[in-house]
């Protein structure tokens, strides 16, 4: 085996997030064409959903696939092995993204010059400024007209609530977008608008007052990219690692990833800064990575693509220790071990079974129903990581039972794609319907169809007004307070699938309502509480 802290030291494991059509899939293939991972551009496919697809099938299921291929792209650079955790940007795809970020050791934000903070960019930001995960922003397509930088990073700052420094600086931009002055290394890039241009082609200039800057870019915009570097000295703090890291500083890049610009600088930048592998939070304790046993937890399911073979692709990240085939290790959650005889490595263009994986690195174990999001696996310690929390969903609707002798297969169904995480399962206290709820109107669909493909079931569904779910919480379940909630709201009250208490609100104006009657009882807007 190799040496267990050098494989750990190397290891960078990230995501890259973005309000759709900001740049990330361009961005991607950019960062994997260095990694010589792909030979050409137009390797990487988005898995984005285009608008209109809603009722295309094949659309459906060729998303699928796409996102089985691209979920975790893995390439080496400089010696450093790279993971990249594809993120979907599609908001009805924001609890899958929220899923993959608990598996994320950093992100890569995304933002568009033109466009500026846009709305999945500010949702997705807050969750990774909740959990303090390392940013680096990435100001894309500045061969277009877009905002001035100062004006951009205040945006930045006011709407994602961060606090940038920025570690390359524009000179002009659009038309006039004449390259960068990189902060970090001191030296300027000049734009020449052919992504394949030498990417040796900076020159440095470690002095900003050398009169080799004017000649490089002209009297006018050597004078201003000073002024406005002085300025921004001024305004913004010095780029300090230990801030960066603990995610209280955000530095920021400039580029255009259409045209291989600036990328090679982020990339750089990524490798010497972004953390190894971290620590993580248990129920019982934290778990360092460096520690020799191994442990890992599931954060996205995948069923197989095909049909026949009902089996499913279980991706997990490794915290501590090495993850080695054929070794038995506990599920804990059934407490049974379980040994995998195949598990992949994910590569930009491939995966492949491997012997051994690191800390940082996500193997994708074939399961057949064992594992539910946000199981742990360990060498025998009975170890809980942090559940993934689930957010109340934007839609709900009843689920029928279309055809009556298929009931088996549909309930295997509905169980088996909550386990991925597909959509929320609540069942009603009173009569035991059953209501589904997503985040997306999207996902009814891809429900009915996979249901129809994979189980053999027939669905359908039928209206139902439900404006949040909240899990509830009593001070005390045996109070008159309690018993009257339930007696009286017993309509909307329904299980999720872990058997706790929802309350399902019909308007913002009766959650209210009942919350100011009920004071002693807590309404959560996310099952983790
Ligand atoms: P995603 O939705 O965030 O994955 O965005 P894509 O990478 O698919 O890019 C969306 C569109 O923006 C595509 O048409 C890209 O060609 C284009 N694009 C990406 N980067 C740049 C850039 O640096 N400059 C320009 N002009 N267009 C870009």
């Amino acid at each position: 085996m190799k040496s267990f802290q050098k494989e750990l030291n190397r290891r960078r494991t990230f995501g890259i997030i973005s309000h759709p059509d900001a740049g990330k899939t361009t961005l991607t293939e950019k960062l994997l064409l260095f990694g010589g991972a792909i030979q050409e551009a137009g390797a990487v496919k988005s898995n984005k959903i285009k608008k209109g697809a809603t009722s295309d099938f094949m659309e459906i299921e060729r998303q699928r696939g796409i996102s089985v291929a691209t979920s975790v792209l893995g390439f080496e650079y400089k010696d450093i092995k790279i993971n990249i955790l594809d993120t979907p940007g599609h908001k009805d795809f924001a609890e899958d993204t929220f899923r993959t970020l608990t598996a994320v050791d950093s992100v890569i934000v995304v933002i568009d010059v033109a466009k500026g903070v846009e709305e999945q960019t500010e949702k997705l930001v807050e969750v990774c400024r909740m959990r303090n995960i390392p940013m680096i922003v990435f100001i894309n397509k500045m061969d277009r007209e877009g905002k001035d930088a100062f004006e951009l990073l205040d945006e930045i700052e006011q709407k994602l609530n961060l606090t940038v420094t920025p570690l390359s600086y524009p000179i002009g931009m659009g038309y006039d977008f004449k390259g960068i002055y990189n902060i970090w290394e001191k030296n300027v890039n000049l734009f020449t608008g052919d992504p394949r241009k030498d990417i040796e082609d900076t020159i440095e200039i470690s002095d900003l007052t050398s009169s080799e800057l004017d000649d490089l870019i002209g009297d006018e915009a050597a004078n201003e990219l000073r002024e406005e570097l002085e300025l921004a000295q001024g305004v913004y703090p010095e780029f300090d690692k230990d801030a960066y890291l603990r995610g209280q500083l955000q530095p920021v890049f400039f580029g255009s990833a259409l045209n291989n610009f600036g990328v090679r600088e982020l990339l750089d930048c990524f490798i010497s800064i972004a953390p190894t592998p971290r620590p993580k939070e248990s129920e019982e304790r934290i778990v360092k990575p460096e520690e020799d046993k191994f442990t890992g937890f599931v954060f996205k399911i995948h069923a197989n693509m095909d049909p026949r073979h009902r089996d499913r692709l279980a991706f997990v990240k490794i915290v501590s220790g090495t993850f080695e085939r054929n070794k038995p290790y506990l599920h804990v959650r059934n407490d049974k071990k379980l040994k995998f005889a195949s598990p992949n490595a994910f590569f930009a263009e491939k995966k492949e079974i491997v012997d051994v994986s690191y800390p940082g690195d996500i193997v994708g174990l074939h399961d057949t129903g064992n594992f539910k999001i946000g199981d742990t696996l360990t060498e025998g310690e009975a170890l809980n990581y942090r559940g993934i929390p689930s957010f109340s969903p934007e839609h709900f609707r009843y689920i029928n039972n279309a055809d009556p002798m298929k009931s088996k297969q549909l309930a295997k169904g509905i169980d088996q794609l909550m386990d991925e995480g597909v959509a929320q399962l609540f069942t009603l206290e009173l009569n035991g319907r059953k209501i589904i709820g997503t985040v997306g109107a999207l996902q009814f669909e891809v429900i009915q169809y996979r249901l129809e493909h994979e189980y053999g079931a027939k669905c359908t569904y039928e209206n139902l007004n439900v404006h949040k779910a909240t899990w509830i919480e009593a001070e005390d379940e045996k109070s008159e307070e309690f018993k009257d909630f339930k007696r009286l709201k017993s309509k909307f009250l329904a299980k999720d699938k872990k058997g706790q208490l929802v309350f399902l609100a019909d308007s913002q104006f009766s959650l209210q309502m009942t919350r100011d009657k009920y004071p002693s009882i807590k309404f959560h807007f996310t099952s983790e509480f």
